[in-house]
Parts: structure tokens; C-alpha cells; sequence
């Protein structure tokens, strides 16, 4: 290893030791605590992750206790968090693990990647964080703080870069030191060597980054975009309930599979892409919304238009537009499960956010 790169390792694993933070799965070596971690910091800032993971681990505390929980549950304890398919597949592999390993996470890279939701940046996490061998885990952050260090200008939207920076990540784990190696890299992206106001002044190993001696620690990393999300219009209707439903909204669940399975939601349609919000008269908005829930089942009049909201997965935005509609007649069609809810119902139901943020306005 040239002296550029035992600098690295050496100052990067010292500056760790005497800074590294107080993080809830950092308190006990626990390859389950990894695995969960990991997962959720997966999209997710590390100070929203903190109460989500204590809550996690309350009450899941062993894989035996995942894998055996209702698949509701977690996802409720997910609530919030997005990307739903993680706590899905998280439960998947708690369950195999539960099976195939009698509850504990195997000491094995083969086993570990072949688990359901495990690429390799977590299998490398694992592995180091957990066991202590020396794997590499590389994710965006990682890819940024090696591109300004080395001064690389490849794509990190590229596979053939990330398999590159990851024999350059495994080249530098110092001997016995994999855990808190990567550890330390993870957590000079995450407060050093951060997007847009990398602290150069302030990093243990600034003095041969050749990407700041070069001045290009705000263009490194070179990123090809990713396509924006796909706009999508959706009406949604609000339904009150009466008489013995009094205080409540109607709900129902989404499918087995596909965005956001098994959650709950306002009933609502996708609106055909010709039609657009500006230049549409409440009358046509109500009639398409009308006609489309009926075709499932539900017969609504929308009356007025409560409100809008929008959210954004990975590959979609939607623009949400919701009416309050009276409740005709119901009599779902393809088996799709409706409920009445309300403030009780909204602690055992998990929902998307974008309906956690609209349904707390209305119970409020
Ligand atoms: S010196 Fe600046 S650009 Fe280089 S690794 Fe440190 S924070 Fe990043």
C-alpha cells in the first residue's frame, strides 16, 4: 500500500476513535442491531432513524421476535419511515434466518447476501460492523469521500465504479481494524466530507486529498442524474362515516403486491393524463372521480374540495387532490378490504405518510 493510502486508514481510524457518536446500535455488538440499522439508514437521515430504531428493537428485540410478529406490526412500526418494501423483506429474512439459523445472523458472506433485501453495501456492512472481517461496504457516501480523496472522475452512478471503489475500500481496511474502519468512513461522509460543504479544514486526512489540493472537492463525485419521478395526478376521496361509523373516515388496503402492499390509504384513482388540474371545473374533477370509484365499488357524490398534498417515492411523484365525498352504496369489487377509521384505528393501521399527514389534519 503506498503512503497516501496508509495515511488515509491510519489518520481516518484514529480521528474515528476519538469522535465517533453515540448511536443506539453502536451500544452493543449485535449483528441483528446492525442488520436493522443498516436497513433503515438505507434513503434516511441517521437522527430520524434513532427513535425509529429504539422503538424497532422494543419491540422486536431478537430476529425470533421479527420473524414471528404479525407483518402488520412491523410495518406500523415502520410507519413513516418509506420505502416500505425494506421492513418486508427485512421480515422475510428474519424468518429464514429464524429457520435455516436457529435466530442468529450467520458469520457467513455467502449466507448473509443471499438473505432477502441484502445487496452488497449491507452484506459489507454486516460483515465488517458485525464480525469484524474485512469487507468492504460501499454506498454513496462512501463513493464520495473516495472520489475527492483520490481524485477519481468516474461515474459513481456506474456499476463497473462501484466495483472498483470497492476493491479500493477493501484495499484499505487495516489489518483487525475492519469494523471500526468502515465504521470510520461511513462517518467521515456523513459529518466531514459531507455533499455540499465538505469541512476540508476540519478533515483528518485533508493533507493528501488530492481532490482538495485540486480544488475539486465540490465537483467530485461525478454523478450521471437519475430520471426525475413520473408526475401522477391522483383524486382522493374523503368519506365521513355516520351513524355508528360517527368520527370516522373510510380506508381501505392496497394490494398483496406492488407500491406500498397491504397499507392503508384514502380510496383514490389515478387520473388519466390528458386531464390536469388547471383549466379542470370542480364538476369535471367530481364526475371522474365518481365514475372511477364506482367502477370499484364505491359510490360516492364529492361535494367539496377538501384539500391537496403530494408526496414522492423514488420513481413517482404524486400530486394529490382530495374531495369530500358522501358515501352512496359499498359493495367492493376484487376483494379489496375497506374499514372505518379513525384516531384508534389509525395506532394499529399502518399507512403511507402522505395519508398519516392528511388523516392526522383531518383528526386533529
Ligand atoms: S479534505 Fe475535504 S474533500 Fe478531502 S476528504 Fe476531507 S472533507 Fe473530503
Amino acid at each position: 500500500m503506498d503512503e497516501q493510502k496508509r495515511y488515509f486508514s491510519r489518520e481516518l481510524l484514529l480521528w474515528y476513535r476519538a469522535n465517533k457518536r453515540d448511536l443506539p446500535w453502536r451500544r452493543q455488538s449485535n449483528p441483528y442491531y446492525t442488520w436493522v440499522s443498516e436497513i433503515m439508514l438505507q434513503q434516511t437521515r441517521v437522527e430520524t432513524v434513532k427513535p425509529y430504531f429504539e422503538r424497532f428493537i422494543g419491540k422486536f428485540p431478537t430476529v425470533e421476535a421479527l420473524a414471528d410478529a404479525p407483518e402488520e406490526e412491523v410495518l406500523k412500526a415502520w410507519e413513516g419511515l418509506g420505502y416500505y418494501s425494506r421492513a418486508r423483506n427485512l421480515q422475510t429474512a428474519a424468518r429464514e434466518v429464524k429457520e435455516q439459523y436457529g435466530g442468529q445472523v450467520p458469520n457467513d458472506k455467502a449466507k448473509v447476501s443471499a438473505l432477502k433485501g441484502i445487496g452488497p453495501y449491507t452484506s459489507g456492512a454486516i460483515m465488517s460492523i458485525a464480525f469484524n472481517r474485512p469487507e468492504p461496504a460501499v454506498d454513496g457516501n462512501v463513493m464520495r469521500v473516495l472520489s475527492r480523496y483520490f481524485r477519481l472522475h468516474d461515474d459513481i452512478a456506474k456499476p463497473a465504479t462501484r466495483v472498483h471503489m470497492e476493491h479500493l475500500a477493501q484495499e484499505l481496511i487495516p489489518e483487525g481494524c475492519a469494523s471500526d474502519f468502515n465504521q470510520a468512513l461511513m462517518e467521515l461522509g456523513a459529518l466531514v466530507c459531507t455533499p455540499k460543504s465538505p469541512s476540508c479544514l476540519l478533515c483528518p486526512v485533508m493533507e493528501h486529498c488530492e481532490g482538495r489540493m485540486a480544488g475539486e472537492e465540490l465537483i467530485l463525485p461525478i454523478k450521471t442524474k437519475a430520471k426525475p419521478p413520473k408526475p401522477e395526478l391522483r383524486y382522493a376521496a374523503l368519506i365521513e362515516g355516520t351513524g355508528e361509523h360517527e368520527g370516522k373516515v373510510l380506508v381501505r388496503q392496497r394490494p398483496d403486491t406492488g407500491l406500498l402492499a397491504k397499507m392503508w390509504e384514502l380510496p383514490h384513482i389515478l387520473v388519466p393524463k390528458q386531464v390536469g388540474i388547471v383549466g379542470m371545473s370542480d364538476a369535471e374533477s367530481y364526475a371522474i372521480l365518481h365514475h372511477s370509484l364506482q367502477a370499484e365499488g364505491v359510490d360516492v357524490a364529492p361535494v367539496e374540495h377538501w384539500m391537496d398534498a403530494e408526496h414522492t417515492f423514488s420513481h413517482i411523484h404524486w400530486q394529490m387532490r382530495v374531495y369530500r365525498c358522501n358515501l352512496r352504496n359499498l359493495q367492493p369489487k376484487d376483494n379489496t378490504v375497506y374499514k372505518w377509521a379513525g384516531p384508534e384505528e389509525m395506532e394499529e393501521l399502518a399507512f403511507p405518510n402522505v395519508f398519516v399527514r392528511l388523516l392526522k389534519i383531518r383528526f386533529q
